[in-house]
């Protein structure tokens, strides 16, 4: 099963990535992540992303595709993936086509899930994650269990640089202009799945669930 995450930034893709994840078996293909953990390595990889990534802007497509084009090669791949924020504008998308047509593969389904400006902004402002084992908490919606600490590693939590609001401001901006389009892109395919973002996580889970199982 391929399958690829859409919807703005706060809308729930990651929390869902990771629970499509455990329940199908595939493995979730992240690019924030992906860069996230380059950043904190301080790779020459993270320091590029990372001047990009502190605005709110997107990391230019050369580095973003090459970087899908070889994960997307590894061996845990092979049954399929999540890919949660990738493509994000209509090259990474006309460059994945290329990429999935050189493979003999296709994909089979794209999850809109949809949220609100106000719902995204306080899922944004509230979220916290660890950045030792990537789990996402929301300081009012699915806080830890003990203050601050992460549930399964129990290291600090943080607020990511880009959840401040300056910077959620430009994010929405960039989706709005650079993302946006692809609903189109991928309904003309007949692949787009719109989901109910501004439900629970379990509810939006269960609609996701359904739609895989091929039950709506
Ligand atoms: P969110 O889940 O809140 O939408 P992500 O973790 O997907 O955020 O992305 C964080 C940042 O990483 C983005 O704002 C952008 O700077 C960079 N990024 C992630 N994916 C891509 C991509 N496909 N193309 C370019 N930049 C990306
Ligand atoms: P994205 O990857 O789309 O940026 P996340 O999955 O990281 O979104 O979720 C953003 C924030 O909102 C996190 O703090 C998360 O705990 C919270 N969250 C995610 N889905 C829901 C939901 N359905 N209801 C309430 N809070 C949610
Ligand atoms: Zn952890």
């Amino acid at each position: 099963m391929r399958l690829i995450l859409v919807g703005p930034p706060g809308a729930g893709k990651g929390s869902q990535a990771k629970l499509i994840s455990e329940k199908y078996h595939i493995p979730n293909v992240s690019t924030g992540a992906m860069f996230r953990k380059a950043m904190g390595e301080q790779t020459p990889m993270g320091q590029k992303a990372k001047l990009y990534v502190d605005r709110g802007d997107l990391v230019p497509d050369d580095v973003t595709v090459g970087l899908v084009a070889e994960r997307l090669q590894e061996e845990d791949c092979k049954n399929g993936y999540i890919l949660d924020g990738f493509p994000r504008n209509t090259f990474q998308a006309d460059s994945l086509t290329e990429l999935l047509k050189s493979w003999n593969q296709g994909l089979d389904h794209v999850l809109n899930i949809s949220s609100s400006d106000e719902m995204v902004i306080s899922r944004l402002t509230g979220r916290r994650s660890c950045p030792r084992c990537g789990a996402i908490y929301h300081l009012a919606n699915k806080p830890p269990q003990r203050d601050m600490l992460c549930d399964n590693c129990s290291n600090d939590l943080v607020q990511r640089n880009d959840d401040r609001e300056e910077t959620v401001v430009n994010r929405l901006q960039v989706y709005k202009k650079q993302t946006e389009p692809l609903l189109k892109y991928y309904r003309e395919q007949g692949l787009l799945r719109n989901i109910n973002g501004e439900q629970s996580i379990a509810e939006v889970f269960v609609d996701i669930c359904q739609v895989l199982e091929g039950k709506r």
